[in-house]
């Protein structure tokens, strides 16, 4: 996988004294975390960042956001709990001089400490990771573990980012918003916002092998919500049971990326081929699912797609084992042109005009309720998992959950994140199998249930082992992680719960299948959760006549 680098520019040498400390970046983050209004966080936010030198403003908000790498580059911090509490043991070396922290000095040792690898790299970051922390004051230390850790919980996220830098440039989030949604990277947006003003982040465009964010989909109780939504005519389309990609193309050079922006390119040789040979255009950026072929056409569970997507070795091998269809369903960018303001039928017109019918989505476009239902038995009989409603002239907004796209899943489930789990015993002895699965509220995760259903063997040993590379803490009988790794959740009903905070309770709960591929700011939220229960409900009063 090739990884980009955030764009961050030169500092210049000997102005030590004119560069802003970590202590006021950590004084910046406790009366963040001190205050719940979202008004006051984006003006105390914004306050913070006309203060700074330029090259200091990248650094800055990927430390407040608390992930240091944009979302599509590679590296992570990767340093657990095990390390961190090394780091803290041990013995203190006294520095002699004392020279304080920057926050340019934190960045640059972190980046570097994430770039450790190989043998040793344990002992090599615990020692980096010490001698840092060794320079900090206790409130610098206290946000340093956090940021380490990928625990910074001051409710900064990316959405009150956008606003903080759109406020301290005096420009409206949305231009902020549709710069990031071009690049991905949230610090190099906040320098161009703030250095170069309304014509720098105009300019921002989209480019060749940079994916864009996906456009996202609200989910809808049936196809009548959705026909409604889209004022009488949609075009539906099969939901495909696989994973999603974008497809960027110049000349001869394809480049494949996931739903998370990571490069895939190495395990998809098939798919690199076939765009060469089939599409009709030299420069374009395709989106579409890749689905995992079983024996008479139809989809393979999303587990055995997973293991084309994860391959970097003998990937021939499992080309031919695991062979994949291409469903494109979107066109982003065609020579020169960016498609994203033009309206959904406008952008499946290009489509269709580059793309061979067999690698189109199936799709209907109609106004008529019985027709629709018979499109999603349809796709439902062939293995798909139901189907989207797209509104013909929506936009395509990157990144952004709306009402343009709908999806409709008649088996409804939730996805969760883990944030801890029990040890088990009997025949799990030795691995972490009981799940506290927990839904997003505002900056917070809430647990709605646990379960230990679900997973196979090999499951299980792949999430004991990788929930222990996340761990936070824990007690003889669990392990609490950083909320990272979502898993697609079955449910037999919502319940009210006295006994978790979030007030929810799922009955029978069971995991469907790990969702590698998407992140945890994407999972469901505490409101979905509510909304879930409360329409159980009006169909059971509806049932009771
Ligand atoms: P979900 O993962 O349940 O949030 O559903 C959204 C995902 O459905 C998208 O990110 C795509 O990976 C996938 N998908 C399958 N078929 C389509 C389609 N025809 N159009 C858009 N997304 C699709």
């Amino acid at each position: 996988m090739r990884g980009q680098k955030p764009d961050l520019s030169e500092t210049g040498p000997g102005e030590d004294e004119w560069r802003t400390r970590f202590s006021r970046l950590a004084l910046l983050l406790r009366s963040l975390e001190a205050t719940g209004k979202r008004k006051e966080k984006v003006k105390i936010l914004a306050g913070y960042l006309k203060e700074l030198r330029p090259e200091e403003v990248a650094p800055s908000v990927l430390l407040i956001v608390g992930s240091i790498f944009p979302e599509f580059d590679p590296r992570t911090m990767n340093v657990g709990y095990a390390t961190v509490r090394r780091a803290l043991g041990g013995d203190r070396q006294a520095t002699l001089i004392e020279k304080p922290l920057t926050v340019l000095d934190v960045y640059k040792t972190l980046t570097e400490v994430a770039e450790v690898k190989g043998p040793g790299s344990r002992r090599v970051k615990t020692s980096m990771v010490r001698s840092l922390l060794s320079r900090a004051e206790p409130t610098e230390a206290e946000f340093l573990i956090r940021i380490l850790q990928g625990e910074m919980r001051i409710g900064v996220d990316e959405g009150m980012m956008i606003e903080g830098v759109a406020e301290a440039a005096g420009l409206e989030p949305e231009l902020i918003r549709r710069a990031l949604m071009m690049t991905g990277d949230l610090g190099k947006v906040a320098r161009i916002a703030l250095m170069e003003g309304e014509g720098g982040i105009r300019r921002v465009g989209v480019n060749l092998f940079t994916p864009l964010k996906p456009m996202l989909a609200t989910p809808s109780y049936d196809i009548k919500e959705a026909l409604m939504e889209h004022g009488g005519v949609t075009a539906f389309e099969y939901k495909f049971d696989g994973a999603r990609i974008q497809i960027h193309r110049l000349g001869e050079e394809v480049r494949i990326y996931s739903r998370r922006l990571m490069e895939v390119t190495p395990s998809l040789p098939d798919i690199v081929e076939l765009v060469k040979n089939r599409i009709g255009s030299r420069e374009l950026i395709l989106e579409g699912e890749a689905v995992a072929m079983g024996s008479g056409g139809r989809p393979l569970p999303f587990q055995t797609l997973m293991r084309r997507f994860t391959r970097i070795h003998d990937v021939e091998d499992m080309v031919k084992r695991i062979p994949l269809r291409l469903h494109l369903f979107d066109i982003l960018y065609i020579e020169g042109r960016l498609l994203i303001d033009e309206p959904y039928s406008e952008r499946w017109r290009i489509l269709e005009e580059v793309c061979p019918r067999e690698l189109l989505a199936e799709r209907l476009v109609t106004g008529d309720p019985r027709e629709a239902e018979a499109f999603l038995r349809r796709a439902l009989e062939m293995g798909h998992e139901g189907l989207m409603a797209k509104r013909l002239d929506s936009t395509y907004t990157p990144g952004v959950r709306g009402k343009g796209w709908f999806k409709i899943k008649p088996a409804e489930t939730l996805d969760l994140v883990i944030a801890a789990a029990d040890w088990g015993y009997g025949r799990r002895t030795g691995w972490l199998s009981n799940y506290h699965l927990a839904a997003r509220s505002g900056g917070e995760w809430l647990i709605v249930g646990k379960t230990f259903k679900g997973l196979t063997d090999e499951e299980f040993k792949w999430m004991t082992r990788r929930l222990q590379e996340i761990k936070i803490g824990e007690t003889p009988h669990t392990v609490y992680v950083r909320p990272e790794i979502v898993v697609e959740v079955d449910y037999n009903e919502i319940q009210r719960s006295p006994h978790y905070r979030s007030g929810f309770a799922l009955r029978f709960a069971r995991i469907r299948r790990i969702r590698d591929d998407k992140p945890p700011e994407e999972a469901d939220t505490i409101e979905r959760v509510k909304e879930l229960y409360e329409r159980q409900f009006e169909y059971k009063a509806k049932s009771e006549f």
